[in-house]
């Protein structure tokens, strides 16, 4: 398979002029790629070793203010540097853009290059290596669901965001005639990626008008989440230059279906699939029932990291796909949580909670995190609930709004001990900036409510 290139074949490329340009980039907060653009030559030559950024860029909304509260840095700080470690089994190239290559970084602390804690890459790092020692691997697929606009973002944003027209006229749920009318830009996505070393299964249309998949192969949890985040910028980059916008944006409009990022999750012990065993109900191995009994119990303290904006809470909503209850249930897409390759070695948990806006590093470490405190408690795991979940008044809600869930997360006594309070501290300050700049805000909804009538 094409893709990751070692140092040396970059070092060949820059010589031989195939590549001239290295994308340097580490994931903020919010998931984005951030970075600088090196001359291949200064890379392969001095820049490979590090380079440095802003400390604010993990502190940061997704407008770039700076909001004040965060201990790990400030104006009264000063606003120093990062340090930006260029993890060097990432480098590959970048197919849909001319002579470029990528490579993805660590970001360690300036004076102590140790890794900053509260770093989407570094906290899932520290969970991988908890599961490590209890002898696990996780392997995770993140799907991705997005909006295609037959208008480039560009356009839409000069435009204020009105009379948006999403590229297909019709809910397109596996449709293979209207995706067919989308393949000049789902097709770059899918070949470009591929290209770039994204095992790469598969898109669909999805269950709203404009409304497409991108699926990954399930990959050893880190791996997983550079795919998704390098995906994530792709779609938005090649729709961008086919004159197309996509948004990750999880509710675009009140009544259309939101976009998520189910999490498919499984663990491996040498090599064989721990979550299987061929004598049990379902297959599910005993491990499986305790990190999904883990995955359950903890799933409010976590759900901010799986929607962490005011808009993310909208997606939440009976009868579309978007799940409402923290319950399990066999192949059924209306709980949180669901059992999928039943009694196959492909048996897994698919958490449907996340939107298409999560931070793939950040969900996957809570939730791996969630699951080794099952593992370590023995936890017992409820039975499965069947039929329309929406329905039942007796499951457990997720946090319905991002207050509640910025509460949840602050006073999660289990999120501080696994990945420490500072970390906790900072993304709950992260939530409550989300809510106060919301709650600042005059929506057009209240507007056309009471501009007359109040
Ligand atoms: P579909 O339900 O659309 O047929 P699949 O069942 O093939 O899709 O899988 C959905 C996602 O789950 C895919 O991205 C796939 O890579 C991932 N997946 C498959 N097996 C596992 C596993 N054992 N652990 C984690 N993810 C898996």
């Amino acid at each position: 398979m094409p893709g990751i290139l070692t140092f040396d074949d970059l070092k060949s490329c820059v010589i031989d002029g195939s590549i001239d340009t290295v994308l340097v980039c580490f994931v903020d907060m919010q998931g984005r790629l951030m970075g600088k653009r090196f001359h291949g030559v200064n890379f392969v030559e001095t820049s490979f070793e590090e380079t440095h950024c802003c400390n604010y860029l993990l502190a940061t909304d997704l407008e770039m203010a700076t909001p004040d509260g965060f201990a790990s840095t400030s104006w009264e700080s000063g606003y120093g540097d990062y340090v930006m470690k260029p993890d060097l089994s990432t480098i590959r190239p970048v197919p849909w853009l001319n002579g470029t290559a990528m490579v993805l970084c660590d970001v360690l602390d300036n004076r102590t290059h140790q890794p900053v804690p509260h770093s989407p890459r570094a906290i899932l790092k520290k969970q991988i290596a908890r599961l490590e020692a209890l002898g696990f691997e996780a392997k995770m697929a993140t799907e991705l669901e997005f909006f295609l606009f037959d208008k480039s973002l560009d356009d839409i944003r000069k435009s204020g965001f009105r009379d948006m027209q999403p590229i297909s006229g019709y809910n397109e749920d596996y449709h293979i005639f209207q995706t067919t009318k989308e393949e000049d830009v789902m097709r770059p996505i899918r070949n470009h990626l591929f290209a770039a070393g994204l095992p790469i299964e598969n898109s669909k249309g999805e269950a709203e008008a404009g409304q497409a998949e991108l699926n990954i192969r399930y990959a050893p949890a880190l791996d997983c989440a550079d795919h998704h985040s390098i995906a994530k910028h792709a779609i938005k980059e090649i729709a961008w230059q086919n004159g197309r916008a996509a948004t990750f944006l999880p509710k675009w409009h009140k009544d259309r279906v939101g976009s998520s990022s189910h999490v498919h999750q499984s663990l491996w012990k040498n090599g064989e699939a721990a979550f299987f065993d061929q004598s049990a109900t379902h297959g599910m191995s005993e491990v499986m029932s305790y990190y999904m009994a883990g995955l359950i119990k903890y799933s409010p303290d976590y759900t901010y990291f799986l929607a962490p904006y005011v808009n993310s809470y909208k997606r939440f909503s009976k009868g579309t796909f978007a799940p409402t209850k923290t319950v399990w249930s066999v192949d059924n897409r209306t709980a949180g949580f669901r059992l999928c390759g039943e009694k196959t070695k492909g048996v897994r948990v698919e958490c449907r909670i996340g939107g298409s806006d999560l931070n793939p590093y950040l969900a996957q470490a809570v939730m791996i995190a969630a699951g080794i405190q099952g593992i370590e408690e023995k936890m017992e795991l409820a039975p499965a609930t069947t039929g329309d979940v929406y329905q039942d008044a007796k499951a457990a809600d997720i946090p319905q709004s991002l207050r509640a869930a910025t509460e949840t997360l602050r006073g999660s006594k289990f999120l501080r001990e696994a990945l420490g309070d500072d970390v906790v501290d900072h993304y709950t300050r992260a939530a409550e900036w989300e809510q106060e700049e919301f709650d600042r805000a005059v929506t057009d909804w209240e507007i056309a409510r009471g501009f007359e009538r109040a």
